[in-house]
């Protein structure tokens, strides 16, 4: 890594790769974030009926998914749409996990529900809306599950580090970094999918960085294609909103993949899996490889002189 980089980012040193953590590898039942793995999180926005949320969690199982998203404590743009069952959508998770195996990732919102829903949860994310709500943070971090940090509408990368350096400080080494899109002067989709973002968390990081396709589009037909995109750009893995009916959904329903066509985006991004597995293990072999072709070329320039 260049040093710049450190220098830039000098105000998280504990988020930065260093000698000694190359990869923090996040484990969840039998999942690992951050490992050789893909690992593809699926589900509804929100958690409606437990047929919906037991047909998708199965739907998505079947289709290559290893965790379960969807809300039970839902930050919506306006006061008067549907806010989550709460208590009773965490519950109908359990239930989901409990028949599928399929571990739990799930928002909470504000300090008071954090013991409540690391009961239930086994990430707890934290929503664009709360990435800087620092005793938020500190809470979630101190409940001991790992945390899904989603990045803030109008949040820079160093302010995503800086939020991910609280969880860090606060004693729980689990921090997923999830790029979801930003505001910009662009208004043709809901957010700007910043790939770059991505690139280079997994340059200077050594925390697993995910993408949501979903948030940054807006649009269920551009969905496969960012998040083919992510895959290329060397993420660990998707978050990525799957319904039934996303026509009748009660939340983010034009973003939101049906099955078919979260099978059909699975099919899109394996031969590009595949390939990032390629690059990986190329990468590995290259870094294993790195003290011997340094010492080379001090022998070389030693011999021009
Ligand atoms: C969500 O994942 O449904 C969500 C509300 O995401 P964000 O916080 O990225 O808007
Ligand atoms: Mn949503």
């Amino acid at each position: 890594m260049r040093e710049d980089w450190h220098d830039r980012f000098a105000e998280t040193p504990d988020v930065l790769k260093s000698a000694q953590r190359q990869q923090t590898v996040v484990r969840v039942l039998d999942v690992e974030i951050g490992g050789d793995a893909f690992v593809t999180m699926a589900g509804p926005c929100s958690v409606e009926t437990e047929q919906q949320l037991l047909a998708t969690a199965n739907h998505v199982r079947r289709a290559g998914a290893r965790i379960l998203r969807g809300g039970a404590f839902k930050p919506r743009s306006s006061p008067y749409s549907f806010q989550g069952h709460g208590l009773e959508g965490l519950k109908m998770l359990a239930r989901a996990r409990q028949e599928t195996g399929l571990a739990i990732v799930t928002e909470v919102m504000s300090e008071e529900d954090v013991p409540l829903v690391a009961e239930y949860a086994d990430i707890l994310q934290i929503g664009s809306r709360n990435m800087e709500n620092f005793e938020l943070l500190e809470a979630a971090a101190r409940s001991g599950r790992p945390i899904l940090l989603k990045r803030g509408m109008v949040a820079t990368i160093a302010d995503m580090m800086r939020s991910a350096q609280v969880v860090l400080d606060n004693g729980n080494p689990n921090v997923i970094f999830c790029e979801r899109g930003i505001r910009t002067f662009e208004t043709a989709l809901r957010n700007t999918f910043d790939v770059a973002a991505i690139a280079l968390l997994k340059l200077v990081s050594h925390l697993p960085v995910i993408a949501d396709p979903s948030h940054a589009a807006g649009a269920s037909d551009l969905v496969p294609a960012l998040a083919r995109i992510a895959v290329a750009a060397g993420a660990d893995g998707l978050l990525v909103e799957v319904h039934p009916n996303p026509a009748k959904a009660w939340s983010d329903g034009d973003q939101s993949l049906d099955f078919g066509g979260f099978d059909s985006m699975m099919q899109m991004i394996d031969p590009y899996v595949t390939l990032r597995s390629l690059t990986m293990a190329e990468m590995a072999r290259r870094a294993r490889e790195l003290p011997a072709r340094e010492a080379e070329a001090e022998r070389v320039m030693e011999a021009v002189g």
